[in-house]
């Protein structure tokens, strides 16, 4: 059998901790807490309860909100769907303007997209040329009728930090609502929701060695009451969004958000240390660019473009798993928004692949991944390059 391939795309999503794992068995079988959430009458649902609460404030806990201003959803897709149509629903269709960036995640651009197609003015903020969307950007697109902002923390495909706290500060100013899509900042930036101006937050468990199709959305103060439910049925999550509680999922999230929190800065110290390693060995291949700012960023995701003489498509065919564009522009195999709004041209995004790093990177998957790519550079003369 074929020994698996070098994983470098833990932006794309991540495995689960296996401390995450054994907290989800404990939550199925019969001799399990399986119980419904919402059983208030017996002890199974009573302590399905617990758990469900319990980590509902481990994950309140890793981003400073507190733990009833966590409303669960089943990702950051479905988050960002209920802060956007949720707030321009309560606001009232049709009518008024939000501001979003062009380097968003589909979930906000398509989202974006429905709500233009409902009435609602959009303007799409352009990066600056280190992919970043500045407080002067935001300032200027602000209108009389905005009522929301949605902008990421971090940027899936660049690695980028976007100053939220203060965007936040210029929006609040202005008195629009403030959305944050963290699915990429959570456990890799110190969020502090207590003191950060932003009404909104957007999780995604699987980017933080989490199960996929669990999230929540942090609900703030200034944004109670201003959020419509998208999906009804039961009052659950006090009305903002119906469904059986996943109490696996769930308490799955919350083991993972609290081993972020646990092991943050540790964690931190040695992607920093991963990152170096690999940035040496790639920057003796002549031609190699890092896209987006070089420190205004997460070190765990890097988007390299390589020279035009330099590149050839056997580094696609390395056997290392990362991401060509994005994941989720691979679907289409379209060049990625992204690259495109920071000014690449089709062809130029074609020289750039993602490499993600993670908690279960090592020095030796650094050294043997470098090796591969550079074999594959030295494979093909370069004229044959695509
Ligand atoms: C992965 C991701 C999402 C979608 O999260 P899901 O939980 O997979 O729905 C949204 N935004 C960003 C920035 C992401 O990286």
């Amino acid at each position: 059998m074929n020994k698996r391939p070098l994983y470098f795309d833990y932006a794309a999503t991540t495995p689960v901790d296996e401390r995450v794992i054994q907290a989800m068995v404990e939550c199925l079988g019969f001799n399990a807490n399986f119980g419904n959430p919402a059983s208030s009458s017996h002890v199974f649902g009573q302590q399905a309860r617990q758990t469900v609460e319990r980590a509902r404030g481990q994950v309140a806990e890793l981003v400073g909100a507190q733990a009833e201003q966590i409303v669960w959803t089943s990702g950051a897709t479905e988050s960002n769907n209920l802060a956007l149509k949720g707030v321009a629903q309560a606001r009232g269709l049709p009518g008024g303007h939000i501001i979003t960036s062009q380097i968003e995640h589909k979930a906000t651009l398509d989202t974006a997209l429905q709500l233009q197609e409902a009435g609602v003015a959009v303007t799409y903020l352009v990066p600056d040329g280190e992919g970043l969307i500045t407080v002067e950007a935001v300032s200027e697109a602000l209108r009389e009728d905005t009522f929301l902002v949605s902008l990421m923390l971090v940027n899936n495909e660049l690695g980028t930090l976007n100053d939220v706290p203060a965007i936040g500060e210029r929006v609040r100013e202005h008195g629009a609502l403030f959305h944050v899509d963290a699915a990429q900042g959570a456990g890799k930036v110190a969020i502090d929701l207590a003191r950060w101006p932003v009404d909104l937050m957007s999780f995604s468990a699987h980017k933080l060695y989490g199960p996929k199709g669990i999230g929540a959305l942090y609900v703030g103060p200034r944004a109670q009451q201003k959020v419509l439910a998208q999906i009804h049925g039961g009052g659950h999550e006090g009305g903002l969004r119906s469904g059986t509680l996943a109490t696996h999922q769930i308490a799955g999230m919350g083991k993972a958000f609290a081993l972020a929190g646990a092991s943050f800065t540790e964690e931190k110290t040695a992607i920093v240390a991963l990152r170096q390693r690999l940035l040496e060995q790639l920057n003796t291949i002549a031609g190699v660019r890092l896209n987006g700012s070089a420190t205004q960023r997460i070190p765990h995701t890097l988007s390299l473009t390589f020279g035009e003489g330099e590149f050839n498509s056997a580094v696609l065919s390395t056997g290392i798993a990362f991401s060509a564009t994005s994941a989720c522009n691979s679907a289409n195999n379209a060049p990625s928004h992204v690259l495109l709004a920071l000014g690449h041209d089709a062809r130029s995004a074609s020289r750039t692949i993602r490499l993600s790093l993670g908690r279960f990177t090592t020095e030796q998957d650094i050294d043997q991944a470098v090796q591969l790519i550079k074999t594959a550079l030295a494979s093909v003369p370069a004229f044959w390059a695509v």
